[in-house]
């Protein structure tokens, strides 16, 4: 079997062309008004400045501004807090990113649940979570609706099929289930205490590694035929599945790197576009 690759980086360049064009009519219809999407980091850890410097960096090359704030590590959660009401007030501001994981002190759910439905680009308050998960036209948690966007630009046919999400984080796990679930999979959801973790894998037409350990879901666990995404980033360019045997085996694969990673930037900075063409129109 022929297995098809599904390429996050050069479908992320694809939509980033168009984005480009979009920011340029924009900027042109609206006196030059740009959407700009505010980056809060918070501390000094080097992976989450990376990823900051990162979604920055894709907001320029498409046109759009950005506005760093960054905040030390003994920041109180009022003092967040505060940051969020003003940036939620700010009329030049369209999307607001606050990068996870915040300093221990922090309520992050709290500042996370601040920030203002129409500005939550990459879709972490319970209240956008709500609303996709009823199905409503919301912006989702961007590495989950990275992964559909990414299913859905290969013109995957989901409805119908058995999904197997393994991790049930906020940000991940949970919202990935629901949007599969609102594509009319049938979802079983997998975590630490899951039991017989191998024979629910097993049962998979989708399975979904959001594990956060290398190479931890072994492809021998993985039937032939189905479509395996691989959330995970690690040392060494391994994800949370053992992808190396799945070629020529499985139907589709997402590669590590290059698959789901890019289109989470993507996605936040898609919904970054949609929030300032509303603001704007
Ligand atoms: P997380 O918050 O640490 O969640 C990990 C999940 O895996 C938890 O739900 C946990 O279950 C589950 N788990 C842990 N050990 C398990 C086991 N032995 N069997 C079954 N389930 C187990 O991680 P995350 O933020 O969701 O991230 C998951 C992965 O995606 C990581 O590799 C991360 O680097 C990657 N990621 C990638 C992007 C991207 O843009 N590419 C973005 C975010 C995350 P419990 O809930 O029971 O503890």
């Amino acid at each position: 079997m022929d297995t098809l690759i599904l390429d996050g980086k050069a479908t992320a360049a694809s939509y980033e062309a168009q984005f480009t064009s979009e920011v340029n009519q924009l900027t042109t219809t609206a006196e030059g008004a740009k959407p700009i999407l505010a980056t809060i980091l918070v501390g000094a850890d080097p992976a989450s400045a990376t990823y900051v410097r990162m979604k920055g960096e894709a907001c320029r090359r498409i046109g759009m501004d950005s506005k760093r704030i960054e905040l030390g590590d003994a920041t109180t959660t009022d003092e967040l807090l505060a940051v969020i009401d003003e940036l939620n007030a700010d009329p030049n501001v369209h999307g607001i990113l606050l990068q996870h994981p915040v300093p221990a002190q922090i309520d992050e759910r709290a500042c996370f649940d601040r920030i203002a439905l129409e500005k939550d680009v990459d879709g972490v308050t319970c209240l956008g979570f709500g609303q996709m998960a009823m199905g409503e036209d919301v912006y989702g948690s961007a590495t989950p609706a990275g992964i559909m966007r990414l299913l859905n630009a290969y013109d995957l046919k989901l409805s119908g099929l058995h999904a197997v999400v393994v991790g049930r984080s906020p940000i991940l796990g949970k919202p990935m289930a629901m949007m599969l679930l609102n594509a009319n999979c049938t979802v079983t959801i997998c975590h630490s205490r899951t039991e017989n973790l191998e024979s629910h894998i097993k049962q998979a037409d989708i399975i979904v590694g959001a594990v956060g350990k290398p190479e931890f879901i072994k492809a021998d666990w993985i039937k032939d035929g189905a479509i395996v995404v691989d959330a995970g980033y690690h040392p060494g360019g391994v994800g949370d599945i053992e992808l190396a045997p799945l070629h020529g085996r499985v139907k589709a694969l997402t590669p590590v790197p290059g698959g789901v990673g890019p289109m989470t930037i993507n996605t936040l900075i898609a919904q970054t576009l949609e929030a300032g063409k509303k603001a704007m129109s």
